[in-house]
């Protein structure tokens, strides 16, 4: 019996062992196996079981076949259908399959297996011998005196006493010479379920004659015995008001038993039981909501593929409409999944969903610890959880028999992952929904171009929720243009007189304020006001920002710190600006000129400690912040039904970045946040600054009019060739030596060029990439515009294979299809 195993590792196809005969019954497809892989033992996905050897090519080129050395699990961990879902995505990502399989689990049930060494008898022979000569000195002898200590070292524990390669190359001498033995040890899954120490009351009379209980004693018992089952020691212990001793003593009386249980960690425990009182669970939906919902359970009840765009207006109650189809999902037998971005996933969504589905629903989200996110994963896989709510690698989550896929605020860039393998959410989830017959819901206030074009060409159906719930008016947005304002005063101003005022009167009535700036730090650069220099980032083509707090110049793009000069580095001229507002002065300006504000701030700096953003978050919808600075980080998903007043520091910059999808970006933004505004009974009002508001994007902003949005994007894309009239793909060729990237990649360019031999391909480049040099290495980027995917794929294929074989190194290009980012 042989095995194809897929490996996580930079390589792109499967590799043929053979399954020793103690394995054959249990391997199966989807098992994870422990293989030699060149050099090393690499942990595997068993993907396909057959008789014959396949025509790989392996034997041809002279490999053996090798053995499989250890099969890891009797049942398969990887599901037939998330097989060939990952094998898509590795098709149509350009990823290695073994690696979108390990992407694809939980990185707490990912098992390494370790390297044990033992020392051998004629190792210690050779011990005893240096030690009796006093040679003892080389780290060969070293790590040999360490080995003996136990018998065996494990190589992680060996790498802590020298530096991980010395280690290896120790272990390989002492193994050539015979002094040690190695094994493999597989180190189960780092996060293992949570145990915890429980006490049961024993049922037995004590024995004739044995001393009465002491009080505390009887406390314990009469607690046990109230409870009628187990109670965890620590709780016991405090509720009892008794030391560990005295339930110690209980046990070797042998009145209680002391054990141990396992214990599943619960992400929504701070949310107690589910309360049938919510008011979300009893909801009447809306005529508009009840007819979005009907033709959504109408295809459920087909069991074949479908897909809608819902496109409601924020605040127009899709997330109800999503939790009922979810129900009707689960009523009908099957599974259901939610996708939801990075960011959304908070306390107050998280109640809703308790409310409608208890403990049935699953929580995959990067907030959770490892431990967590393992016991969801099997709660999922076991069946116990019929509902699976998380981000983008959620839509992999092992649900069977999956009848629902929702995307909500499909448009969001956080789907697509930015490190490989590199595959976008929405677009997996939609591919996941047709090869299941399931139904697939995109969610959005502001549709991709993509998707609305789907919309538009029959592919999706089309659910418009136009209004607000209870007919609440969107917010009032006005623009002001900053130009005016330089004029008035005659120099650049931070605030206009507009916002300010609105700021005091919305403080005035009592009502809350979210000040949007979409970056984070002081100000954006220094300059040297009599050379003009500025500080830049030794590694990056990027300047670095000032963080005043910290007081250092700190590269938001690889975390490079510098302390901030006193004098200019260059001219040693005293005057250093610093130019350009991020959130961090926004908010001290603010402080300063409204002392009696409670202001806030919320971005990557003041988030970063676990629980900081849902305290934020809770402080300010308890109404405990006035008013709140913040990134993007603030714009979305969020609920607080006192924010009346939304303000825009500035647009400009994200306009002007060299990206084709920079208007679109802004006015999924603008529209967003003023979603923010005037969610409650009271109307919300948004004031958006900018230098360029004759900006289409912004006009129809100010107007939240999507449709014609759309209709004045749609004619650029069209006229420029861009998503969705063709599909991208980006080649980033990156080295740290400016030539050889270069040269890479301008070969890669014409054999590319050479390989599209019909001629269906726009090859545009090799150019530096907008951002030229990130993190030491300088970045060249071929883009290619097409309407054959499948004609591309053979071409970079035909490149790839032709550089490999005139030994290039392949590994400097990174494939991206369907970037996201073009920076
Ligand atoms: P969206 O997801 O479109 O932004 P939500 O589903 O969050 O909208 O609904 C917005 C607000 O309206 C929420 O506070 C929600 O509880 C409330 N809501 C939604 N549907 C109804 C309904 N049918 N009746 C009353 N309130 C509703
Ligand atoms: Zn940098």
């Amino acid at each position: 019996m042989f095995a194809e195993v897929a490996i996580p590792l930079n390589v792109y196809q499967t590799f043929t062992y053979r399954l020793p005969e103690s394995f054959s019954g249990e391997a199966k497809a989807g098992c994870r196996v422990l293989v030699p892989f060149g050099r090393q033992l690499v942990t595997g996905y068993i993907v396909d079981l057959h008789d014959g050897l396949r025509e790989t090519g392996q034997e041809d080129d002279g490999f053996e076949i090798r053995n499989v050395e250890e099969l890891f699990d009797t049942e398969p961990l990887v599901t037939p259908e998330l097989l060939e879902l990952t094998k898509w995505i590795a098709d149509y990502y350009y990823a290695a399959w073994g690696e979108v399989i390990k992407s694809s689990l939980p990185a707490g049930i990912n098992a390494e297996a370790e390297t044990i060494v033992s020392i051998t008898a004629e190792g210690r022979l050779a011990l005893a011998d240096a030690e009796s000569k006093r040679s003892k000195t080389s780290t060969r002898f070293e790590a040999l005196a360490l080995i003996a200590e136990n018998g065996m070292i494990g190589a992680g524990e060996l790498a802590k006493h020298f530096t991980k390669a010395r280690a290896a190359a120790v272990i390989r001498e002492l193994e050539r010479a015979g002094h040690v033995s190695i094994t493999r040890k597989l180190q189960s899954a780092i996060a293992k379920p949570k145990q915890q120490q429980a006490v049961r009351l024993i049922d037995r009379a004590p024995a004739e004659g044995s001393k009465p209980l002491s009080e505390a004693q009887e406390r314990v018992a009469n607690l046990l015995f109230e409870s009628a089952e187990p109670v965890a020691f620590a709780r016991l212990a405090e509720m009892a008001g008794v030391s560990a001793s005295v339930i110690k003593t209980l046990e070797k009386r042998g009145y209680v038993e002391v054990f141990t249980r396992e214990i599943r960690r619960d992400p929504l425990a701070h949310l107690g039981a589910a309360d049938p009182a919510d008011p979300t669970a009893g909801m009447t939906l809306t005529a508009k909501q009840q007819e979005a919902l009907d033709q959504i359970v109408d295809k459920l009840k087909e069991d074949q593929y479908a897909a809608f765009l819902l496109h409601g207006v924020t605040g127009s109650g899709k997330t109800e409409v999503y939790m009922r189809a979810m129900r009707a999902t689960v009523d009908r037998g099957k599974t259901a999944l939610m996708l939801v971005p990075e960011i959304s996933l908070t306390p107050m969504f998280a109640k809703r969903l308790r409310a409608h589905f208890g403990d049935a629903v699953a929580i995959l989200h990067s907030s959770l610890s490892e431990g967590e996110r393992l016991d969801e994963w099997n709660r999922i896989r076991t069946g116990e959880a019929r509902v699976c709510i998380g981000a983008r690698s959620a839509v992999f989550a092992p649900l069977e028999d999956i009848g629902l896929i929702v995307v909500d605020e499909e448009h969001e860039a956080s789907y697509k992952q930015e490190e490989s393998p590199r595959y976008h959410g929405r677009d997996t989830a939609i591919m996941r929904a047709n090869r299941a017959d399931a139904v697939v819901i995109l969610g959005s206030a502001t549709p991709s171009m993509e998707s609305f074009h789907n919309a538009h060409t029959d592919k999706y159906h089309y659910i418009r929720l136009a209004e607000r719930i209870g007919g609440r008016p969107l917010a009032d947005v006005e623009i002001v243009d900053m130009r005016e304002v330089f004029n008035r005063h005659g120099k650049q101003q931070v605030f206009s007189d507009e916002m300010l005022a609105a700021i005091r009167e919305n403080f005035a009535r009592g009502e809350q304020t979210l000040v949007l700036l979409n970056r984070r730090g002081y100000s954006s650069f220094t300059l040297c006001r009599t050379c003009g220099h500025t500080s830049r980032c030794p590694n990056c083509d990027v300047t670095l920002t000032f963080h005043r707090n910290e007081s250092r110049l700190v590269c938001h793009y690889c975390n490079h710190i510098e302390r901030v000069p006193r004098t200019c580095p260059d001219c040693e001229g005293p005057y250093i600006n610093y130019v350009g507002e991020g959130t961090e002065q926004i908010e001290a300006l603010l402080k300063q000129m409204n002392p009696q504000m409670r202001i806030a701030r919320l971005d990557r700096d003041t988030t970063r400690r676990r629980g900081a953003f849902e305290k934020l978050l809770n402080e300010f919808a308890g109404g405990d912040i006035d008013l709140m600075v913040g990134t993007q980080m603030i714009a979305k998903g969020h609920d607080f039904h006192n924010v009346t007043l939304v303000c825009v520091i500035s647009v400009d910059a994200g306009l002007s970045m060299p990206d084709f999808r920079a208007a679109e970006r802004t006015f999924q933004l603008l529209t967003q946040v003023s979603g923010r505004a005037g969610r409650g009974e009271k109307a919300g009002r948004v004031i958006i600054q900018s230098y360029h508001t004759e900006h289409y994007a912004l006009q129809f902003a100010r107007e939240q009019n999507y449709e014609k949005f759309y209709q004045h994007e749609i004619n650029f894309r069209q006229a420029m060739h861009y998503p969705p009239f063709v599909a991208l793909i980006n080649l980033l060729i990156r080295h740290t030596d400016y030539s050889k990237a270069a040269s890479m990649a301008a070969e890669t360019a014409r054999l590319v060029r050479e390989a599209d031999t019909e001629k269906v391909l726009r090859v545009l480049g090799p150019a530096p990439a907008p951002l030229s040099r990130l993190k030491g290495e300088y970045r060249q980027q071929i883009l290619i515009k097409t309407r054959y995917r499948r004609q591309a794929r053979e071409a970079l294929d035909a490149a790839m294979d032709d550089l490999k074989k005139r030994k290039q190194d392949t590994r400097m290009i990174t494939i991206e299809v369907d970037p996201v980012n073009m920076m």
